[in-house]
Order: structure tokens, then sequence, then C-alpha cells
């Protein structure tokens, strides 16, 4: 008998019957003689709702009351999932994060996992029920509730899989895979078939939103394939796994839009040893995740430094830079939202030179400015004004040659 782990994304199980529709494709599973470990996130935008409610009564929001709060949404799919589950005669328990024994550090909304215990949902397996446990969500070493960042579900999925050794882990969302780019953004995306994690990690690390980044450092630390699929349509999607490109593979694999960082920039800051340790030390020991960084050339001793970070962290970063930009005697700091990140990606780009300049000159003939640039071995990756970031992103997969030449067929529910 296999172990299958599906996890179900907030769209997918948004209202009853889209929970009904997932507890049928579990109920099928199970009386196929499979095991069934199910992972829900939160219907529809509950966890956006849920932030919202707490903005609109607190500024000031400590990490363990929003955990207590946030990990609410997931608790109520997974108690419908397991009610609906026994209505259709399926033997169901469910599960919060902390009662599968997912224990995490103690950074309350990036918590990390330590290690996944599981023993509550060996011996439910054990006597023959399906386990829905509530995704993104675990408990920290101080036995407090922590939630694992924005998308955790994913992780939680992996994890579980990984833990209980399962045959398969299940990605079940509203694409019916992973595509070469975002199909609400680029009609004409293809779906892959496969990637292997290399690529799959450099997409989710760009800000590609269809797996969460840890979901995909685990799997691959681990050995654990994915299969991203449609919880709508109920075909077979895209996995991925350890696989190495084939010679076949485009040198391309991938367009990644990003519109969720901010610019930050320090102006008038003095040249001298010692000042980006200043400005970033206290971001990082807030975990800030900053992720491109540029320094100007200095003129008359001083320079300016410009960062993206996720807008989301900005409330915590905000505070820091106003008071390091001080203590450093910078001219001011400023803001800019209306940013976004465009990048390519693709294993090819090791051994093909040249993309970066054909990637510049398809930009530059679309009259995009290039504001930053970074790259990794298979990443390049820019920041443009948020208004040009469509027109760039389908000009660079058309230029790429990764047009499927008809549009995006499958579902793209609104997102609530
Ligand atoms: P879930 O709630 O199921 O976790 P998400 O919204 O987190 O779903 O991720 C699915 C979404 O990811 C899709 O609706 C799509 O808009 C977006 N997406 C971004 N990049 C891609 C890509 N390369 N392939 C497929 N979907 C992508
Ligand atoms: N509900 C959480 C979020 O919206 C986790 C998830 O959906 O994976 O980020
Ligand atoms: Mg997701």
């Amino acid at each position: 008998m296999a172990l299958i782990v599906q996890k179900y994304g907030g769209t997918s199980v948004a209202d009853p019957d889209r929970i009904r529709a997932c507890a049928d494709n579990v109920a099928i599973t199970k009386r196929h003689g499979n095991d069934v470990v199910v992972v829900v996130s939160a219907m529809g935008k509950a966890t956006d709702n849920l932030i919202s409610l707490a903005d609109s009564v607190s500024d000031n929001q400590p990490g363990r009351e929003m955990d207590m709060l946030l990990t609410t949404g997931e608790r109520v799919t997974a108690a419908l999932m397991t009610m609906a589950l026994h209505d259709r005669g399926v033997d169901a328990i469910s599960f919060t994060g902390s009662q599968v024994g997912i224990i995490t550090d103690t950074e309350h909304r990036k918590a990390k996992i330590i290690e996944v215990k599981g023993d509550r949902v060996r011996k439910a397996l054990g006597e023959g029920k399906v386990c829905v446990i509530a995704g993104f969500q675990g408990v920290s070493t101080a036995k407090e509730i922590t939630t694992m960042g924005r998308g955790a579900s994913d992780l939680t999925a992996s994890a579980m899989a990984k833990a209980l050794d399962a045959a398969a882990c299940e990605i079940y969302t509203d694409v019916t895979g992973v595509f070469s780019a975002d199909p609400r953004i680029i009609p004409q995306a293809r779906k892959l078939q496969r990637i292997n994690f290399d690529e799959m990690l450099e997409m989710a690390g760009a800000g590609s939103k269809v797996l969460a980044l840890r979901s995909v450092e685990f799997a691959r630390n681990h050995n654990v394939s994915l299969h991203v699929r449609s919880a709508f349509t109920w075909e077979s999607g895209t996995w991925v796994t350890t696989e190495e490109p084939s010679m076949e593979d485009p040198i391309i694999r991938g367009v990644v839009t990003d519109t969720t960082e901010a610019k930050v920039t320090v102006l008038g800051v003095p040249d001298r040893p010692g000042i980006s340790a200043a400005l970033f030390e206290p971001l990082a020991g807030a975990s800030v995740n900053v992720d491109m960084i540029v320094q100007n050339t200095s003129t008359d001793g001083t320079t300016d430094i410009s960062f993206t970070m996720p807008m989301s962290d900005m409330k915590v970063a905000e505070d820091i830079v106003a008071r390091v930009a001080e203590e450093i005697g910078a001219k001011g700091v400023t803001h800019d939202n209306d940013i976004a990140k465009v990048s390519l990606v693709g294993a090819g780009m090791k051994s093909s030179p040249g993309i970066a300049a054909s990637m510049f000159r398809t930009l530059a003939d679309e009259d995009v400015n290039i504001e930053m640039i970074s790259t990794s071995t298979i990443r390049i990756s820019v920041v443009v004004a948020s208004a040009d970031l469509e027109r760039a992103a389908r000009a660079l997969h058309t230029a790429f040659g990764l047009d499927s030449g008809e549009g995006y067929a499958g579902p793209l529910p609104e997102r609530r």
C-alpha cells in the first residue's frame, strides 16, 4: 500500500463546493488502496483577511499573537475537510501542526523546521484513517505556536512526505502545473512536464509563487519528488525532481515575475569601511530578507546604497533603517514600492554566454529601464518599474522562444 501526501492550496479549498471536490479526490485515492495524508491551506484569502484584521486592530503585532491568529485559517479547513471525508464514508482525523509534532525554532512567522515527529499520524494511518493536517504551522522548542512563512503549507507537505517516507507528494493548486511563466501574466506560457530542483529553486527564489521556496529547498535536501497539479481539472501536472537537465532542454526554462518587493535607498552615506555592515547586520538580525543591493560609486566621499526587500517586512525594516541612517550620518532614506523584479532562469545559462546581453537588449528595445541587476549561475534578475513589468516579461518570454503558440487553456480561478 502506497502512502500519498496531498496538499490543497487556498483557491482549491476556497468554498464548501471546493472542499467537497477535494474531499472526493482524497476519497478516490483512499479507495484505490492508498494511505493518504492531506495537508490543507486556509480557505481562499483567509490568511490575508486575518492579516488585515490585525492591521485594523493594532500597529504593533507581536509575532506570537500573529501566529496564534494566522494558524486558525488552516485549522478551519482541516476540520471542514475531515467532516467532508466522514460524509463520504472515509475515516479521517484532523491535526494541527503541533499535534503532529512539527517542531520548529522560535522565530515567529518565519519558523524553520527542526524535526517532524509524526507519531500521531503514523498511529492514525495504522488504524486506517486519512490524516488531515493544518498546513503552514508548527510548535516551537519553547512550546509556542509558530508559522513558517507565507505559502508554507507547501513546506508542511514536503516535510510530512519526508517524515513518512511517502511514495508521492502531490501539490494541488489552481493551475495545471509549473509553467514557463505565471500564466496569469503570460497566457502564452507553456506547461513544463518536469523541472529539476536547481531550476525550481531559482524560480521560487526569484519570486514564483507556484511553490514556496522553502518547500523546494526541503524537498531537494531530502530528495522528495513533488508533483504540482490542478485541483480543478485533476490532470497530470509537473514533476519537480532531481533529474539532471538533458541536452534537448531549452537554455532558458522560465521567466519569473515578482511584485512583492520594495526598494529602499539610503542617500548620502559616508563612503568608509563598516557602513554596509552597520546597515545590513541589524536587518539580518531582525530576519529581514534583503535581496538585491546596489552601491553607487562615491562622489564627494558619499554614496547611495539601494536594496530590495519584501514589502511585508517593511514595518520592521523602516525603523531599523531610519535609526542606522541617522547613526552613520546619511542624508536621508527613500522607499519605492512601485518596482518589480523580472528574472530569467535556466540551467543552460551556465554553458551559454551572452544571455545577459540578449536580455538587456530585449528590454532596451522595449524601452524598459533597468534599475538593478543580480545574477546567479542559472538566473539573471533585473528590477524595473512595476508599470513596465508585464511588457518586460512578455518580451523576454517571446525573445527566448518560450511562447507556446496557444494561450493557457487551464483554469485560472479568480483570486479571492
Ligand atoms: P496555492 O494557493 O495553491 O498554494 P498559489 O497562489 O500559492 O496557490 O500558487 C499558484 C499560483 O502561482 C498560480 O495561480 C499562478 O498565478 C502563480 N504562478 C507564478 N508563477 C507560476 C509558474 N511559473 N507556473 C505556474 N503558476 C505560477
Ligand atoms: N495560508 C498560508 C498563506 O496564505 C499558507 C499557505 O497557503 O500555504 O500564506
Ligand atoms: Mg502557495
